[in-house]
């Protein structure tokens, strides 16, 4: 079985995913040392490095495809973040937080916003950031209180945002505010935000697995008419597409981890002397490490489904599958995040030593199942589509009924 456990070789991908995925992975392994340093800097140093590395690496060209010309799909950018997250957290981290930042702007820019934007993020020269989350809208984002108050020539903004990545190093913020066009989610529009604008300011928050992350501040924010996404009473939209598109790739980024986690857990258990012969020697030992590579390969195979699916959505002008990509997300999250765990209990105590390769995926992979859709947000939404059973029981005694 190859690195990518034999799903790269499926009909699900073709050449050039796989011709991706095999030169990003080998750029990555040449950039160990890169990745080393930049864990040891301060958060946003070390965040600013990597993201600069990848654009210079050209990963991020596809985010502005009328310069590089190269289109990207929703297969290339799952390989990425799964290659990404196998060789370092904060080479996904940037990788991610980028196409986030820069999808909406080129579904819904206009040409003079893409202009701005776009071949900056591409090329990692500017860092973007997507703040939509506060205090008291996570989950439920048609909370959002974050004002935007119409005045001549723009809006003024006032509120907060939080928990926003690459929040201390963004250049440009993808804002979701309330306009008040309707009730909740109607009354949303999304805003292009610089970072500098007089009345932003952002505070770092330290997190378990260290990041550029933010809370954002909104004091009498003013941004000209044209800082507006999309459209105005548009913008729980433009922040739905955006989270539904990027939901696979969540799955992604944590098959990459597990990934890792499952190569480290076999090595070490080939490797530790016990009792007289190899760790690997216990039949319970293998056994867990064979169900571990189960539970990776139907990650991957979800996740492969899901980005498949949304290709071939996109490619024929239909809407995808939400539920695809959401289940994708759910059972590779909480599958990585036990993978994770029964890796670091096949390390024992080497395992948990601070910055040990199990130690940091133990930290790193924690998030997966919360941001971009909880996972129980996530299976309220799936359930939704689920047939359901009692009504088309009673529809089909109805028609029994009516042709009797
Ligand atoms: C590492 C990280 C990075 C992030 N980056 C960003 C970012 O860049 N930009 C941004 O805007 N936000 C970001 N977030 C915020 C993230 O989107 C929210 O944390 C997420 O939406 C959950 O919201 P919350 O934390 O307020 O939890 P809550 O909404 O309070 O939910 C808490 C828990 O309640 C349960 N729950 C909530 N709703 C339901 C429901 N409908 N059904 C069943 N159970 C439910 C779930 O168990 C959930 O985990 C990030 C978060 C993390 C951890």
């Amino acid at each position: 079985m190859n690195e990518f456990g034999g799903t790269l070789e499926l009909p699900l991908y073709d050449e050039h995913h796989r011709a991706l995925a095999r030169s990003a992975s080998a750029w990555c392994a040449e950039r160990s040392g890169v990745w080393d340093e930049a864990r040891r800097e301060p958060a946003d140093k070390g965040a600013t490095r990597v993201l600069r590395e990848l654009g210079a690496g050209g990963w991020l060209g596809f985010l502005d495809p009328s310069s590089s010309g190269q289109a990207g799909d929703l297969r290339s950018a799952c390989l990425m973040r799964e290659v990404l997250a196998n060789a370092d957290d904060l080479a996904d981290h940037a990788f991610a937080i980028q196409t986030l930042t820069a999808a909406p702007i080129q579904r819904h820019g206009d040409a003079a916003q893409r202009d701005l934007y776009l071949p900056g993020l591409a090329t990692g020269e500017l860092a973007g950031a997507f703040a939509v989350s506060e205090e008291q809208a996570g989950s439920d984002l048609a909370a959002v209180v974050l004002r935007a108050e119409p005045v001549p020539g723009g809006y003024v903004l006032d509120g907060h945002k939080t928990w926003i990545a690459q929040g201390t190093i963004a250049d440009v913020y993808c804002v979701l505010a309330r306009t008040g066009e309707g009730p909740g989610p109607l009354g949303l529009t999304a805003f292009l935000v610089p970072a500098g604008t007089p009345g932003l300011r952002a505070e770092p928050i330290d997190v378990i697995a260290p990041r550029s992350f933010a809370r954002l501040e909104f004091t009498g924010c003013r941004v000209p008419a044209d800082a507006v996404l999309g459209r105005r009473g548009g913008g729980y939209q433009v922040v739905l597409d955006a989270l539904e598109r990027a939901r696979p790739t969540v799955g992604a980024a944590a098959v990459g981890f597990a990934r890792r986690a499952l190569t480290e857990a076999l090595n070490h258990a080939r490797g530790r002397p016990a009792y007289g012969g190899r760790l690997f020697d216990l039949p319970a030992v293998r056994s867990s490490l064979a169900e571990l590579e189960i539970e990776l390969s139907a990650a991957a195979l979800m996740v492969g489904r899901a980005a498949w699916a949304a290709d071939q959505a996109a490619d024929h002008g239909s809407a995808g599958s939400g539920a695809l990509s959401a289940a994708a997300k759910v059972f590779a999250t909480e599958a990585a995040q036990r993978i994770v765990d029964r890796a670091v209990q096949i390390f024992g105590a080497a395992g948990l030593v601070s910055g040990a390769v199990p130690e940091r995926l133990y930290r790193q992979i924690r998030s997966l199942r919360i941001y971009e859709g909880a996972s129980e947000v996530l299976l309220a939404s799936i359930a939704e589509t689920l047939p359901n059973a009692r009504t088309d029981a009673r529809t089909d005694r109805t028609k029994e009924h009516r042709s009797r």
